[in-house]
């Protein structure tokens, strides 16, 4: 890695050179999506140029070449989450997709009448309609782990929850609307006290620190490519071997299977059972390039440096009157949430656009985290590695100057 300068990083994204009503853009919708460095442009290209095929059937020279970047690629996610075996790393497009595949093939097999399922407050819809779907379908009950003021998880609370029926604990590391780190590995070594199993969604988390499965032990773990700098469409799930190879298959087709007659059908082991179809080959190699660079810049520099940004945004931004932080705990990533007395949180976000600056006002997919604190919406600006103090600078000036009415950009 190299000395850590938000400048020099954020000169490796093309995008951020982008004007938006005259402005040089600030991008701090990160959490909704990230920006992708020149790097996995070009690799994206690259593939397209000299390497596309489809995977593992072909004699020929590209099929050769596709196989190896995406099976390479298949390695860095390995190595990037740190799980033990590549057969532990199945493609997928995104996390909605990862948690639904595990619902109905895990939940499907293991989850009977009456079981329990622990989740949060804090989840994404991701990681709870999936799961009611599965209890209404089995006759299965959704506990919900409740939260404090500050927005953290209640341990307490949460272990009260658990019980000789909790069969699955599926929790966030990072809270996208509130940016609250939960204490997972903690409620990880817990359920499994119980003898639950653990999904840990990891697409809010992936982007700020690193990702370590088997210091958390999750059973689980599920990210989305386009969140850590890398294409959309692509996806990670990763499962303990022992977990995936008694896993059922999801979609059925080409690619999973091992011997198929009219009579009967095997199916190939982990990671291919579980990726029916031409994959999203480009895809994965571009989100190995995206681990390629985050490895380069360092992600505990990465960490540090957002840490910073949050502490600064968060100290100027108490300072205008009438703003209102939601989401307080000690342990935050990434996401600063907030809404402004006396104005709608689609007219903070229309101010800030007209002034370069990309938030997300809304709900966040995440309703029930926001009901909590008594709003249905926030403003959220969510960071990443390549936002400067001067980006702050420029959502704290934007802000002071819709407190004031000076709407007027200078
Ligand atoms: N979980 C969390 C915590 C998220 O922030 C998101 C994306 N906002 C998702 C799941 C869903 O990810 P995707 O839309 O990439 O499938």
């Amino acid at each position: 890695s190299y000395p850590f300068d938000a400048e020099t990083v954020k000169r490796d994204f093309p995008i951020l050179r982008e004007r938006v009503h005259g402005r040089p853009l600030v991008w701090l919708d990160n959490a909704a999506t990230t920006q992708k460095p020149q790097s996995v442009i070009d690799r994206l290209s690259y593939f397209y140029e000299h390497e596309n095929s489809n995977v593992h059937r072909a004699a020929h020279e590209l099929a050769a070449r596709a196989t190896d970047a995406y099976e390479s690629a298949r390695e860095k996610v390995r190595r990037f989450v740190n799980a033990p075996s590549t057969d532990e790393i199945v493609f997928v497009r995104g996390t909605t997709e990862g948690i639904n595949l595990i619902a109905q093939t895990w939940g499907r097999r293991n989850i009977q009448k009456d079981d329990e399922i622990v989740i949060t407050w804090l989840e994404h819809h991701a990681n709870i309609v999936p799961w009611q779907m599965l209890c209404a379908e089995k006759g299965a009950k959704l506990r919900v782990a409740p939260v404090d003021d500050t927005g953290q998880i209640i341990l307490e609370e949460y272990e009260k929850l658990l019980c000789s029926k909790t069969r699955l604990v599926s929790i966030t590391q990072v809270s996208n609307a509130l940016g609250t780190v939960t204490p997972a590995q903690k409620m990880i070594e817990m359920a499994h006290r119980y003898g639950a199993t653990v999904l840990l969604d990891g697409a809010q988390s992936v982007s700020h620190m690193r990702a370590d499965v088997q210091a958390l032990d999750c059973d689980f773990f599920v990210f989305s490519g386009h969140k850590v700098f890398g294409p959309t469409g692509i996806g990670v799930v990763y499962g303990k071997a022992e977990i995936l190879e008694h896993m059922p298959p999801w979609q059925g087709g080409g690619n999973m299977i091992q011997d198929v007659t009219f009579e009967k059908t095997v199916y190939h082991g982990p990671p291919q059972r579980f990726e029916a179809g031409t994959g999203n080959i480009a895809d994965a190699v571009g989100l190995g390039a995206a681990i390629d660079y985050l490895d380069r810049v360092g992600m505990h520099n990465v960490s540090r440096h957002e840490h910073a940004l949050l502490v600064y945004a968060t100290d100027e931004l108490s300072r205008v009157p009438g703003l209102r932080i939601i989401g307080t705990a000690k342990e935050k990533a990434g996401v600063l949430s907030f809404t402004l007395e006396g104005f709608r949180t689609e007219q903070v976000g229309e101010h800030l656009n007209r002034n370069g600056i990309a938030v997300r006002s809304g709900h966040h997919c995440a309703q029930p985290i926001l009901r909590r604190f008594g709003i249905e919406t926030s403003v959220r600006a969510s960071l990443a590695l390549y936002n400067t103090f001067e980006d702050i600078d420029r959502l704290i000036e934007a802000v002071w100057n819709l407190r004031l009415g000076r709407t007027a950009i200078a």
